[in-house]
């Protein structure tokens, strides 16, 4: 990714492993290693190198990791298929270090393996969500987690949106930092949200309003523009009178979408809606498709993504800015070829962004996988793999495993 991610440091209001004395002491790290497993082998390692640096830190500070994680959603109780113990000859491989498991996360168990560890070694305990006080944020399974260590290092922004045990209550016990990857994602969307670099402008797509609706409004205040594309963008076109076939559409959030344009008027936050679009009578790859203006859909058609003359505006009104946050494809862009308009805007984003004239940062599941799709992903200045994080620190919600970190 570029190199114009100038971290403000200063503005961070949590502490870091820089301001942590770790010699001797436990170390419990929450991280993520929910990674994908087939047939019990790991099949993608991205969140095990991400959480490298932190934990290789911590033992180089003479620090005893003892990793925390969850994995998968167990409903009741211990599951095989969820232990954490699966991840281990993946984990030790990345990491450089023997791994060793403890098949409990509290208890007798987890306390003897503490005590057992050897120097410069790393413990990974049983999955936390095994126990229901983990995601019932309860105080006593969190003391009994703080009991296993001296110190505590949050190294998974993706599961900061929860109030889980593990995230919020367990960093109110412990002196507690973030880790370097927690870091990295919040100095990212701190210069991004926080106090960007203006003009700032938000590109938001994807299929519905209702469900972006909050992101839309709590947008308009901070935001100089928005780009509103996709499926959303289709709820618009009908609020302002135009005829939208067979297109995905909100009908009844007309009035709402309504609101929103009149609230960015006053507010000053210009709105890029498309000005022309791309229709097709079918939903699949290569259909027989046209251009046609924005007030111009037939009524057998739906719209599948933003037209040529709507990416040329937008990437004309990108020129003008200094900070992009990005959710949300333009169009339907699992299927070619109504991913042009995403690819387009995507790369000349990229291409500003190394040229350093751009902050860009783009997240959410969807997003993430239509920037890398489109090949630009690799030139925004960072990409958050948090999905519901993501948003919600979008959507200016305080996360809980953020919030419980500002107490240190
Ligand atoms: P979201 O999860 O809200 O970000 O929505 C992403 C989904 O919206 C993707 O699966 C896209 O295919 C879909 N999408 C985007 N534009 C359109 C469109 N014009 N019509 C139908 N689906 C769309």
């Amino acid at each position: 990714m570029a190199g114009i991610l100038a971290l403000k440091d200063e503005q961070m209001k949590w502490n870091t492993l820089d301001d942590m004395d770790l010699d001797g002491k436990k170390v419990l790290i929450r991280v993520d290693v929910n990674v994908p497993v087939e047939n019990g082998k790991v099949t993608d390692i991205t969140r095990l190198d991400r959480i490298a640096p932190t934990v290789k830190e911590v033992i180089n500070k003479g620090g005893k990791p003892i990793l925390l994680s969850h994995f998968g959603r167990p409903t009741r109780g211990f599951d095989l298929a969820m232990s954490t113990q699966q991840v281990i000859p993946a984990l030790a491989e990345v990491l450089g270090h023997r791994v060793h498991f403890a098949s409990s996360c509290i208890g007798r168990v987890a306390q003897e393996a503490v005590d057992t560890m050897p120097d410069g070694d790393v413990l990974l305990l049983e999955n936390t969500r095994f126990h229901a006080g983990e995601q019932a944020n309860d105080p006593e399974f969190a003391a009994e987690l703080a009991q296993l260590g001296d110190a505590f290092v949050s190294d998974t922004f993706s599961t900061a949106h929860r109030a889980h045990a593990s995230v919020e209550a367990l960093a109110r016990l412990l002196p507690s930092c973030a880790g370097r990857l927690m870091q990295e994602e919040l100095s990212a969307l701190e210069n991004a949200l926080g106090q960007p670099e203006r003009p700032v402008l938000a590109v938001v797509g994807g299929a519905k309003v209702s469900s972006k609706l909050e992101l839309l409004t709590n947008l308009i205040k901070p935001m100089d523009a928005i780009v509103i594309g996709g499926g959303m963008a289709n709820t618009f076109l009908a609020a302002q009178g135009y005829q939208v076939g067979q297109s995905l559409c909100e009908h009844t959030m007309q009035d709402t979408a309504l609101d929103i344009l009149a609230k960015a008027k006053a507010a000053n936050c210009d709105i890029l809606l498309p000005v022309d679009i791309v229709v097709s009578r079918e939903f699949k790859a290569f259909a027989e498709n046209k251009v046609r203006n924005a007030d111009d859909c037939p009524q057998d058609c739906m719209i599948l993504d933003a037209g040529p003359k709507s990416v040329e505006e937008i990437n004309k009104y990108l020129e003008t800015v200094k900070t992009v946050i990005w959710n949300g494809p333009l169009g339907a862009f699992e299927i070619p070829p109504f991913n042009a308009a995403t690819d387009a805007v995507a790369l000349h984003v990229s291409e500003l962004t190394q040229a350093g004239r751009l902050l860009s940062v783009a997240g959410g599941g969807d997003t993430v996988a239509a920037l890398k799709k489109s090949g630009a992903a690799d030139g925004f200045s960072y990409i958050s793999t948090a999905g519901g994080a993501f948003l919600e620190w979008m959507e200016g919600k305080t996360l809980p495993g953020v919030a419980a970190l500002e107490a240190g």
